[in-house]
Protein backbone atom coordinates (compact mmCIF):
# COMPACT_ATOMS: atom_id res chain seq x y z
CA UNK A 1 0.00 0.00 0.00
CA UNK A 2 1.57 3.33 -0.76
CA UNK A 3 -0.61 5.52 0.89
CA UNK A 4 -1.58 5.02 4.28
CA UNK A 5 -4.94 5.96 4.70
CA UNK A 6 -4.37 6.68 8.21
CA UNK A 7 -2.11 9.24 8.20
CA UNK A 8 -3.41 12.98 8.38
CA UNK A 9 -1.33 15.30 6.43
CA UNK A 10 -2.20 18.38 8.46
CA UNK A 11 -0.82 21.00 5.70
CA UNK A 12 -3.03 18.82 3.18
CA UNK A 13 -6.33 19.51 5.52
CA UNK A 14 -5.09 23.23 6.22
CA UNK A 15 -6.41 23.79 2.46
CA UNK A 16 -9.88 22.78 3.58
CA UNK A 17 -11.90 20.05 4.66
CA UNK A 18 -10.04 16.52 3.44
CA UNK A 19 -12.37 13.68 2.66
CA UNK A 20 -10.64 9.95 2.54
CA UNK A 21 -12.61 6.94 1.62
CA UNK A 22 -11.65 3.67 3.27
CA UNK A 23 -11.10 0.38 1.84
CA UNK A 24 -8.01 -1.31 3.41
CA UNK A 25 -7.66 -5.28 4.79
CA UNK A 26 -7.77 -5.62 8.40
CA UNK A 27 -4.16 -6.05 8.86
CA UNK A 28 -3.88 -2.28 8.33
CA UNK A 29 -6.16 -1.25 11.04
CA UNK A 30 -4.01 -4.19 13.68
CA UNK A 31 -7.40 -6.80 13.21
CA UNK A 32 -5.30 -9.33 12.82
CA UNK A 33 -4.46 -9.77 16.40
CA UNK A 34 -7.67 -9.36 18.02
CA UNK A 35 -7.96 -11.97 20.83
CA UNK A 36 -11.25 -14.44 20.39
CA UNK A 37 -12.27 -12.16 16.75
CA UNK A 38 -10.92 -12.96 13.49
CA UNK A 39 -11.50 -10.47 10.72
CA UNK A 40 -11.82 -11.48 7.14
CA UNK A 41 -13.05 -8.83 5.41
CA UNK A 42 -11.99 -5.04 4.27
CA UNK A 43 -12.58 -2.33 6.33
CA UNK A 44 -14.53 0.18 4.63
CA UNK A 45 -15.77 3.25 5.09
CA UNK A 46 -14.68 6.93 4.88
CA UNK A 47 -12.79 9.75 7.23
CA UNK A 48 -13.35 13.61 6.66
CA UNK A 49 -11.13 15.76 8.47
CA UNK A 50 -12.18 19.06 9.79
CA UNK A 51 -9.16 21.74 11.05
CA UNK A 52 -10.51 24.59 12.80
CA UNK A 53 -7.06 26.66 13.80
CA UNK A 54 -4.63 23.93 14.98
CA UNK A 55 -7.35 21.63 16.03
CA UNK A 56 -8.25 18.82 14.38
CA UNK A 57 -10.85 16.22 14.19
CA UNK A 58 -11.65 13.32 12.21
CA UNK A 59 -14.89 12.14 11.92
CA UNK A 60 -16.84 9.60 9.41
CA UNK A 61 -17.56 5.72 9.61
CA UNK A 62 -15.94 2.77 9.64
CA UNK A 63 -16.95 -0.88 8.48
CA UNK A 64 -15.97 -4.22 8.53
CA UNK A 65 -17.17 -7.33 9.99
CA UNK A 66 -15.71 -10.33 12.67
CA UNK A 67 -16.15 -13.46 13.88
CA UNK A 68 -15.94 -14.54 17.28
CA UNK A 69 -17.26 -17.49 19.59
CA UNK A 70 -20.39 -17.82 20.67
CA UNK A 71 -20.21 -18.20 24.99
CA UNK A 72 -23.12 -21.13 25.01
CA UNK A 73 -22.30 -23.14 22.14
CA UNK A 74 -19.14 -22.36 21.07
CA UNK A 75 -20.48 -21.74 16.97
CA UNK A 76 -19.53 -18.92 15.45
CA UNK A 77 -20.86 -15.68 15.79
CA UNK A 78 -20.93 -13.09 12.77
CA UNK A 79 -20.76 -9.28 14.05
CA UNK A 80 -21.70 -6.51 11.43
CA UNK A 81 -19.63 -3.53 13.20
CA UNK A 82 -19.93 -0.38 12.20
CA UNK A 83 -18.41 2.82 13.82
CA UNK A 84 -19.01 6.65 14.20
CA UNK A 85 -16.06 8.27 14.21
CA UNK A 86 -15.22 11.42 15.88
CA UNK A 87 -11.49 12.30 17.38
CA UNK A 88 -10.55 15.39 18.45
CA UNK A 89 -6.78 16.26 17.88
CA UNK A 90 -5.21 19.30 19.54
CA UNK A 91 -1.72 20.41 18.45
CA UNK A 92 0.74 19.37 21.27
CA UNK A 93 2.55 23.21 22.39
CA UNK A 94 5.26 21.06 24.37
CA UNK A 95 8.32 19.78 23.44
CA UNK A 96 7.78 17.84 19.67
CA UNK A 97 10.44 15.36 20.80
CA UNK A 98 8.35 14.36 24.09
CA UNK A 99 6.55 11.26 23.82
CA UNK A 100 3.23 11.09 24.55
CA UNK A 101 1.89 10.10 27.81
CA UNK A 102 0.05 6.75 27.16
CA UNK A 103 -0.80 6.29 30.77
CA UNK A 104 -3.39 9.18 30.69
CA UNK A 105 -6.54 7.64 31.67
CA UNK A 106 -10.04 9.03 30.77
CA UNK A 107 -11.44 10.46 27.53
CA UNK A 108 -8.01 12.12 26.64
CA UNK A 109 -8.37 14.48 23.52
CA UNK A 110 -5.39 13.44 21.49
CA UNK A 111 -2.70 15.79 20.61
CA UNK A 112 -0.67 15.38 18.08
CA UNK A 113 3.14 17.30 16.96
CA UNK A 114 4.18 17.70 14.01
CA UNK A 115 2.02 17.68 10.28
CA UNK A 116 1.00 14.21 10.44
CA UNK A 117 -1.53 12.84 12.93
CA UNK A 118 -1.27 8.75 13.27
CA UNK A 119 -4.65 7.91 13.35
CA UNK A 120 -4.59 3.73 12.99
CA UNK A 121 -4.50 3.26 16.35
CA UNK A 122 -7.53 5.53 17.75
CA UNK A 123 -9.38 4.10 15.10
CA UNK A 124 -8.98 0.44 15.55
CA UNK A 125 -10.17 1.03 19.34
CA UNK A 126 -13.40 2.75 18.41
CA UNK A 127 -14.07 0.03 15.67
CA UNK A 128 -12.98 -2.48 18.87
CA UNK A 129 -15.91 -1.20 21.23
CA UNK A 130 -17.97 -2.25 18.90
CA UNK A 131 -17.22 -5.91 19.29
CA UNK A 132 -19.71 -7.91 21.81
CA UNK A 133 -18.31 -8.54 25.52
CA UNK A 134 -19.83 -11.52 25.80
CA UNK A 135 -20.92 -13.05 22.06
CA UNK A 136 -23.71 -15.27 21.60
CA UNK A 137 -25.02 -16.79 17.92
CA UNK A 138 -28.46 -15.94 18.83
CA UNK A 139 -30.77 -14.91 22.06
CA UNK A 140 -32.13 -18.38 22.44
CA UNK A 141 -28.82 -20.76 22.22
CA UNK A 142 -29.57 -23.94 23.69
CA UNK A 143 -25.86 -24.45 24.10
CA UNK A 144 -24.35 -27.78 24.55
CA UNK A 145 -25.20 -30.64 26.43
CA UNK A 146 -23.82 -31.03 30.16
CA UNK A 147 -22.93 -34.63 29.70
CA UNK A 148 -22.24 -35.52 26.06
CA UNK A 149 -21.34 -32.34 24.63
CA UNK A 150 -23.85 -32.00 21.79
CA UNK A 151 -24.89 -28.79 20.86
CA UNK A 152 -28.58 -28.80 21.29
CA UNK A 153 -28.94 -26.02 18.66
CA UNK A 154 -29.00 -28.70 16.48
CA UNK A 155 -31.39 -31.15 17.84
CA UNK A 156 -31.58 -33.00 20.99
CA UNK A 157 -29.20 -35.37 21.95
CA UNK A 158 -29.77 -39.15 23.07
CA UNK A 159 -28.90 -38.37 26.55
CA UNK A 160 -31.93 -38.64 28.70
CA UNK A 161 -33.49 -35.63 29.97
CA UNK A 162 -32.79 -35.29 33.65
CA UNK A 163 -36.60 -35.40 34.97
CA UNK A 164 -37.28 -38.69 33.34
CA UNK A 165 -34.29 -40.28 34.77
CA UNK A 166 -35.14 -39.39 38.49
CA UNK A 167 -38.52 -40.84 38.20
CA UNK A 168 -37.51 -44.54 36.54
CA UNK A 169 -34.74 -44.63 39.66
CA UNK A 170 -36.37 -43.69 42.58
CA UNK A 171 -34.00 -43.30 45.28
CA UNK A 172 -33.32 -46.46 47.77
CA UNK A 173 -34.72 -46.12 50.66
CA UNK A 174 -32.09 -45.98 53.39
CA UNK A 175 -33.87 -48.39 55.60
CA UNK A 176 -34.97 -50.89 53.57
CA UNK A 177 -31.44 -50.89 52.08
CA UNK A 178 -30.20 -51.89 56.16
CA UNK A 179 -32.52 -54.80 56.38
CA UNK A 180 -31.55 -56.04 52.88
CA UNK A 181 -27.78 -56.44 54.05
CA UNK A 182 -28.42 -57.64 57.40
CA UNK A 183 -30.72 -60.20 55.28
CA UNK A 184 -27.76 -60.80 53.12
CA UNK A 185 -25.51 -61.87 56.03
CA UNK A 186 -25.27 -65.46 56.91
CA UNK A 187 -24.32 -67.07 60.35
CA UNK A 188 -22.66 -70.43 59.93
ZN1 LIG B 1 -24.61 -20.34 20.63
ZN1 LIG C 1 -26.20 -35.07 25.62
Amino acid sequence: MADNPFRIDIQRVSQGTAKQDIKVPPEELGLDDVEGFTFENEVTGNLMVVLSGDDVFVTGTLKTTATGKCVCCLGPVHCDLRANIGLPYVKDERDADLPLDETAKGPVIDSYSGNTIEAAEQLRGVLLLELPDVPRCSADCKGLCPSCGANLNEGACACEPKDQDEEEEPMPDPANTWKDKLKQIKID
